[in-house]
């Protein structure tokens, strides 16, 4: 499979963008030019830095918080109205940006720039539905059964929030905590993923062009995450801790944030089914394959993990699948064409390689792909596996990568089995044409989300989040702000 353009000159176009991207930590309304150690930021298309960022130390993020703590009264007493309006008018601001924010995401996280700009429209949404939610944050009120007074049920913001997002959605993923945290009232220190910094420092740029007061939102990049964050999730001042990534990493900070009794939100890994039925419309599932699979390069928490496929539709699906992912062109993510782009970096590739050498060891073939192009940038070529058995890692793992892997069953109990069998609940997918087989699948698959006859589940307007090992609470839809409101109950003696 050839790649397309990895040219490590950036354009004109390019450098100017990242020219206007700063480069500093965004504390307390002000941008702090880092003197020390810096982060390189690499296109992951080339493996060459294309810029240096100021990287923050334990001391800043404490000083970050303390620029949090500073402005919570004000902004939580700030009208629901006004913070709206500011959310609204961040959501136009990012439409108008929209070229901006796509090309830097490819530049720094490597998706194709259709993609990228498909992730606009959809980080943008949270700020949008939460703009309206922000006016909508109501309680109850009604006499106590005893008849000897009145109980007042209210919602107030939790305070400071710590939020720490990862790098397969540098935008999204920060929209979807920071929306629904101003929409309540509350201050946040943001801890980007350092591969992936630049998008989230362009972000708190509009935010404050938007009229985001000084101190609402502080942004602090950082290749030391666990030293920068200890401290601040210690900290008494600290309300509320929300973090996307990976399912270990959430455990440690569950850890830590029991000792603080801290509010949490936990969107963690996946190990998504791919549940086609004998009865499924295939063109249908390979669409949706396609899609489950194969957006973002794989690397997406609600990826299909385990393609687990009717033994007598498991030939003609394996056969359709292969014939579109050879279809697929995979280059810089700015190539013409591009429907596919590199893995983030090059532990990633070694990953991918390994798990596609542990199948095969236990018995699985091979039909297209499975090794990592020679040349610059962290790629590996969009692979579709067969004859997957069990006790293969690539059925354990999130794979986090492009490659498809099926195996068979034959009974429906055997699939809803197979669809349970992991540690992880974020999201399931399943295809048939029978309705009633549909609902019983909702039911019994363990997932906090499903997909029927659909590859793709994302909206701002629903709740996300898992069961099981992926994850505590829900971001997006009605629930989403209350992960950062908490409830006041007042009794009103008659
Ligand atoms: P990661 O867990 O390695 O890192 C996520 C974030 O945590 C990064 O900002 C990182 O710097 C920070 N971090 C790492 N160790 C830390 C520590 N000890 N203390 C504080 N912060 C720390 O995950 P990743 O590789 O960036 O992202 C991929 C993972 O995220 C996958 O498992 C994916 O499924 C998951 N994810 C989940 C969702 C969801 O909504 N459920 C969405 C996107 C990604």
């Amino acid at each position: 499979m050839t790649i397309v353009d990895t040219t490590a000159e950036l354009t004109a176009r390019e450098s100017e963008l990242l020219a206007r991207v700063p480069d500093g930590l965004y504390i307390g309304g002000v941008w702090e030019a880092g003197s020390r150690e810096q982060i390189g930021v690499q296109d992951p298309a080339t493996g060459r830095v294309v810029k240096r960022i100021a990287n923050a130390t334990p001391e800043d993020g404490i000083r970050a918080l303390d620029a949090a703590a500073a402005a919570a009264d004000d902004w939580a007493a700030t009208a629901p109205r006004v913070r709206a309006e500011i959310l609204r008018r961040a959501f136009d601001l990012l439409q108008e940006r929209r070229d901006d924010f796509a090309l830097l995401m490819t530049l720094e996280m490597g998706k194709p720039l259709a993609e990228a700009n498909g992730e606009v429209t959809y980080g943008g949404e949270f700020l949008r539905w939460f703009s309206e939610e922000a006016v909508r944050i109501s309680g109850r009120y009604g006499q106590n059964p005893e008849g000897t007074g009145t109980m007042v049920v209210s919602q107030r913001p939790v305070g400071p929030c710590y939020l720490i997002t990862p790098w397969n959605f540098p935008l999204a993923m920060a929209t979807r905590k920071i929306a629904p945290a101003l929409a309540a009232g509350c201050t946040v220190v943001v801890k980007p993923a350092e591969l992936t910094p630049l998008t989230t420092l362009f972000f708190a740029q509009l935010l404050e062009d938007a009229g985001v007061p000084a101190g609402v939102v502080n942004v602090i990049p950082t290749s030391t995450a666990r030293a920068v964050s200890e401290p601040i999730i210690a900290d008494p001042r600290l309300r509320k801790l929300s973090f996307t990534g990976s399912t270990p990493v959430g455990r440690t900070l569950l850890a830590q944030a029991g000792q603080n009794v801290l509010r949490t939100s936990m969107e963690l890994g996946g190990n998504a089914p791919f549940v086609v039925f004998e009865d499924a419309d295939l063109d249908k599932a390979v669409e949706g394959a396609m899609l489950a699979k194969f957006r973002n390069i794989g690397q997406a928490c609600t990826a299909a993990n385990r393609f687990i496929v009717h033994e007598s539709v498991a030939d003609e699906f394996a056969r359709r699948v292969t014939e579109k992912v050879q279809a697929l062109r995979l280059g810089r993510g700015t190539g013409d064409g591009v429907t596919i782009g590199p893995l983030i970096d090059d532990r990633a590739v070694a990953s991918m390689t390994a798990l596609v050498e542990d199948a095969v060891a236990r018995g699985a073939r091979v039909l297209t792909g499975g090794t990592a192009p020679e040349g610059d940038g962290y790629f590996f070529e969009p692979t579709v596996v067969v004859d997957v058995q069990p006790g293969s890692e690539i059925l354990r793992e999130e794979i986090f990568g492009p490659i498809l892997a099926i195996s068979t069953f034959s009974t429906e109990d055997e699939a809803v089995a197979a669809a349970n069998s992991t540690e992880y609940g974020l999201v399931g997918y399943v295809f048939t044409q029978d309705l009633a087989r549909g609902q019983r699948l909702i039911d019994r698959v363990d997932t906090g989300m499903m997909g029927l006859n659909t590859g793709l589940v994302s909206n701002a307007a629903a709740p996300f989040g898992g069961v099981k090992q992926s994850g505590l609470g829900r971001e997006g839809g009605l629930e989403g702000i209350h992960e950062y409101l908490s409830t006041k109950y007042t009794l009103i003696p008659a």
